[in-house]
């Protein structure tokens, strides 16, 4: 099976936590797994817009990335994508008034052109119950010079825009990736990062630890911890919540809340996210509660 990559990730396919993550493995015919494990289909409320959440919706704008992740749980939309119509989407989104934010995602959207972009930003800016946007991208990852001066510039005239960043190991942070990640956040554009727990390439403490902790000290605030989807050909990949909840109890104690994503997972079929925190209630006797504090000690507590 062939991989295309651009001569940035080429420059740094060497290292083991970006190899694992665009290089095709064998352990990904074992085929079982859902083509469509979000059930975005039966979301989409207009070509490439999904709208599952009352307040704010998903655009698919294209189905090109700089860089194709074995674990995507789009990678359907590789071969067979329905496309996106703006016009449609900007139809959607005027009648429905209660979508304060769009959510501009992939594919990759800095794959289009800026002229394409500020085309589509420009169009959402006209609607006026729309607040916030937030582009969901692994540029900064797989092609950082991407974003330049120019790119900046036209961020900037339609900011509130926020960036989550798809980084899934510290071996993405390069200088390359902190340069531009400057120019965003020096251009009034904040980002937030979001990863996805990866079997044997960020499933323990010491690399989730430096990613975190390296992102903050960039300025990007740690978003989202995903479990992996159960996409064809994900088995590989997928890490327990057990696993993933004694990770999140591991790293609280030791790093800063700054530098902790909160873990999310999507159920199958389109029911939505679900966010886990380890469970700190040892038991509970009334209003006296037995928690276990960040060193594991069982501390008691009285509520009101
Ligand atoms: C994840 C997701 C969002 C964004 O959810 P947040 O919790 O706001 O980050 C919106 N729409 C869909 C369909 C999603 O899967």
């Amino acid at each position: 099976m062939s991989v295309k990559l651009n001569n940035y990730l080429c420059g740094i396919i060497h290292k083991k936590g970006i190899k694992s993550q665009f290089c095709f493995s064998k352990g990904e015919l074992f085929l079982n797994g859902n083509k469509d494990p979000l059930g975005e289909k039966k979301h989409s409320k207009a070509k490439g817009l999904i709208h599952r959440y009352t307040d704010r919706v998903v655009l698919t704008v294209t189905n090109k990335c700089f860089a194709y992740c074995r674990f995507c749980f789009r990678k359907n939309n590789w071969q067979s994508f329905e496309g996106f119509s703006l016009e449609e989407s900007v139809n959607y989104l005027k009648k429905t008034k209660n979508v304060r934010e769009v959510l501009i995602s992939g594919g990759d959207p800095f794959f289009l052109s800026n002229k394409k972009l500020a085309e589509i930003l420009t169009a959402i800016r006209s609607i006026k119950h729309i607040s916030t946007i937030r582009i969901g991208s692994r540029v900064l990852s797989s092609l950082p010079i991407r974003i330049d001066n120019q790119t900046a510039e036209m961020l900037k005239l339609f900011k509130p825009i926020w960036i989550a960043a798809h980084i899934n190991h510290p071996d993405e942070i390069t200088d390359e990736f902190k340069k531009s990640a400057r120019l965003l956040l020096d251009s009034g554009i904040p980002i937030v990062s979001q990863t996805v727990l990866l079997k044997n390439i960020n499933d323990n403490e010491t690399t989730l630890k430096k990613l975190f902790c390296s992102l903050v000290d960039i300025g990007i605030k740690p978003y989202y911890l995903f479990g992996c989807d159960q996409a064809v050909g994900n088995g590989i990949f997928r890490v327990s919540i057990d696993k993933a909840l004694s990770l999140m109890e591991k790293l609280r104690g030791k790093i800063s809340g700054l530098c902790m994503p909160t873990f999310s997972f999507d159920l199958p079929s389109g029911y939505g996210k679900v966010t886990l925190e380890p469970n700190r209630i040892i038991k509970r006797n009334g209003n006296i509660f037995t928690f276990k504090n960040f060193e594991g000690k069982e501390i008691n507590y009285t509520d009101v």
